[in-house]
């Protein structure tokens, strides 16, 4: 086993802005000393204000690629972002039953900019095939709300989803208004963990992505999920604090 460098498969979109997406997730990855397999969900047109049109990669073309790597890598912990369509998730399914490894998903559900990016087809199958098969869930309070929408607040939303079978749910607050940025992290049997950071003065463009991608990587670094949701959040603060503006639209984290 590779013990110094782990393996973290990512499976995500590609923004050609390289905020958010796979460019996000193998710098995350990369920069908490691991190594990011990249496998491309779906193609964008986007820029740093807003994504304009999603083209999935073809869900046998996906299983090619997972098949092949799986036989040759031994890989540490799985992070899934933006999903290009339901068949994906069945073969994304099927993986996760093969490889027992740790797994954090980041719905990506709607782009910062407005764009939706999940239709009910798919938020239904990733409740209903994926989430039992996750370690953490990291939906902001809109993608909470999104996957939960009968839930009248966000703890009734983390614990629908803690009830679909994830054991761990971090919702964001990145995206709701305030002082700070509340982010909380709920559990089965025990009292949730909210944690509070100051609020930048500017917006972000794959904040998520990054949060996600570095937690994903503390685990596959062997950290507890307590340990990687913590450390991860804490370099995730430092990436924005020295966030770049690539474009015209929100700033991207600094990751390197
Ligand atoms: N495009 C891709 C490929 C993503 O993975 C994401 C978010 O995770 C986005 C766009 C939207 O990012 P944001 O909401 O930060 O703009």
């Amino acid at each position: 086993m590779n013990v110094r460098t782990p393996i973290v498969l990512c499976l995500s979109g590609h923004d050609p802005s390289g905020g958010a997406g796979i460019h996000a997730d193998i710098e995350s990855v990369g920069a908490q000393g691991a190594h990011a397999l990249s496998i491309i969900t779906a193609l964008t047109v986007q820029d740093s204000r807003n994504v304009l049109q999603v083209q999935a990669v073809p869900a046998e073309f996906l299983d090619e690629q997972i098949r092949l790597l799986e036989q040759d890598c031994d890989i540490a912990s799985v992070k899934i972002g933006l999903l290009g369509d339901t068949s994906q998730i069945e073969v994304i399914g099927a993986m996760l039953r093969r490889l027992r490894v740790p797994v954090v998903l980041d719905p990506v559900l709607r782009a910062g900019g407005g764009t939706e990016l999940a239709d009910d087809a798919l938020r239904a199958a990733l409740l209903g095939q994926l989430l039992p098969q996750l370690s953490l869930i990291t939906p902001n309070a809109a993608e909470a709300r999104r996957l939960v929408p009968q839930a009248a607040t966000l703890p009734e939303c983390a614990a629908a989803l803690l009830a679909h079978g994830c054991p761990n749910v971090l919702i964001t607050g990145g995206d709701e208004a305030g002082a700070s940025v509340i982010n909380t992290w709920f559990v089965a049997d025990a009292a949730a963990q909210r944690y509070e950071w100051p609020r930048l003065p500017e917006t972000f463009h794959g904040a998520g992505c990054t949060l996600a991608s570095a937690i994903t990587a503390r685990l596959a670094l062997g950290d507890s999920m307590h340990l990687a949701i913590e450390r991860g959040q804490r370099w995730t603060q430092t990436t924005l604090a020295r966030a770049i503006a690539v474009g015209r639209g929100r700033r991207i984290p600094l990751r390197h």
